[in-house]
């Protein structure tokens, strides 16, 4: 098969050099003034960060992408609403689901990443028909968590660099899948939201595939609470699923803190702006389009 090899160069070093862009002038004021000394420091840190990026871009030329149109039938960005009958039947097959076949999540998250990785280029592999092979180092801290408190992980999108900010449990195999997928060049939320779910569904390790039904399940529920998180956890409440389970959704969605309450819409409002910029639909790519997208497929396969 055809293989192509993504080098993500920014990925393997000792701080994320996106972050080392950002801070690297203050240090360098603050270690040289503004000497000679100073602009080398700077000059390096643009040179490691531009210079892994080009790479990446030019190998990634040659990287066959998936036509989700062909592969599923729809456009990941426009996919078929469903009813809110369908969203709660949904809801009971996934608990149902969820509360019979629980595993508990013991991996070590670098473990948990190359596992993660290699199901994610299988996946991808057997639609495009080419290995496309990225790294599988994955970061505990980057400056943009700061920046956006709410997100459980990133990437950057020219180097691949990706962090993931909290432990999340049972959901942080959907989270790595998720920031690779950015990683391998599907860049949309909703693109990242379907296939990370999708190739830990087909991967056939039980913790991977109860991730990715907590991710739906997840999902389905802040879009019947309406995005609000006192009626989340009261949904949550009222399901059944069992207390391993339960305690990991509950975190997810926190009540706002006075501080948090403040800056958390107005990043989500910022970050909901962005989306928009960059042709999506916005924060609901996460949540109401990712489950239309895999409840209108799981239609037509039916019918
Ligand atoms: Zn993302």
């Amino acid at each position: 098969m055809d293989r192509l090899r993504i080098p993500n160069i920014a990925t393997y070093l000792p701080i994320a050099p996106s972050d080392l862009l950002l801070t690297a002038p203050i240090a360098a004021r603050l270690l040289f003034g503004l000497s000679p000394a100073g602009r080398v420091v700077q000059a390096a840190a643009i040179s490691v960060y531009a210079g892994s990026a080009l790479v990446d871009w030019a190998i990634r030329a040659d990287a066959r992408r998936v036509d989700f149109e062909d592969a599923f039938g729809f456009d990941p960005l426009s996919p078929p609403p469903a009813s809110e009958e369908e969203r709660r039947q949904d809801v009971e097959r996934l608990v149902e689901r969820l509360n019979a076949n629980y595993v508990p999540m013991r991996t070590p998250r670098k473990e948990l990443a190359v596992q993660v990785d290699r199901h994610l280029t299988d996946f991808l592999a057997e639609l495009t028909g080419q290995r496309l092979e990225t790294s599988a180092q994955v970061r505990d801290f980057m400056l943009a968590q700061i920046v956006f408190p709410f997100a459980l992980g990133a990437a950057d999108p020219l180097t691949g660099d990706v962090a993931i900010f909290r432990s999340t449990g049972v959901f942080e195999p959907h989270v790595i899948a998720h920031e690779f997928c950015h990683r391998k060049g599907y860049m949309k939320e909703a693109e990242a939201q379907i296939l990370g779910y999708l190739a830990l569904v087909d991967s056939g390790e039980p913790v991977l595939e109860q991730s990715a039904h907590c991710e739906r399940l997840d999902r389905q529920l802040w879009v019947l609470a309406e995005r609000d998180a006192a009626a989340y956890n009261d949904l949550l409440d009222e399901l059944g699923l069992r207390d391993e389970l339960k305690d990991a959704f509950a975190v997810r969605h926190p009540a706002e803190g006075p501080v948090g309450g403040v800056v958390g819409p107005m990043m989500k409002n910022a970050y909901n702006a962005r989306m928009k910029l960059t042709g999506q639909n916005g924060l609901s790519d996460y949540d109401e389009g990712f489950t239309n997208f895999l409840l209108a497929t799981e239609r037509n396969a039916d019918s």
